[in-house]
């Protein structure tokens, strides 16, 4: 009978176990079940930072702008509600300048001004 091989189980658990196969990375099926699983969360966990993130910069500037079609605003004014620059859903190049949106609320700067405008009025 051919000797198995010694391999570390790759879920996290850290046991050994002995195997002939050479792409088996798992003790067993309920061992590859948590790794899915633990795999599974933390994506969801980081989608769901980002999305809440995102939110709140939607919700800023649709407080900011209350049913208004466009306004300019300070960044520093944005940064002070919470606002975060960093993330965004579109980059757009309207005429050779480029535009950001989030979600449905485009924004242009222009220094340390930003202008933000509802493309698609609220309902
Ligand atoms: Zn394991």
């Amino acid at each position: 009978m051919r000797e198995g091989k010694m391999k570390i189980c790759q879920c996290g658990c850290g046991q050994e176990f002995i195997t002939n196969r050479n792409d088996k990375k798992y003790k067993n099926k309920e061992h590859q079940v948590r790794a899915n699983n633990d795999r599974q969360y933390y994506i969801s966990k980081m989608m769901r930072g980002v999305t809440t993130i995102l939110k709140n910069n939607f919700l800023i500037l649709r407080n900011f702008l209350l049913g208004k079609q466009k306004q300019t605003v300070s960044k520093e004014f944005l940064r002070g509600k919470g606002f975060n620059f960093n993330h965004i859903t579109e980059i757009d190049n309207d005429n050779g300048k480029t535009a950001f949106f989030v979600y449905d609320f485009k924004l242009s700067f222009n220094n340390e001004l930003v202008t933000i405008e509802n493309c698609k009025p609220w309902k």
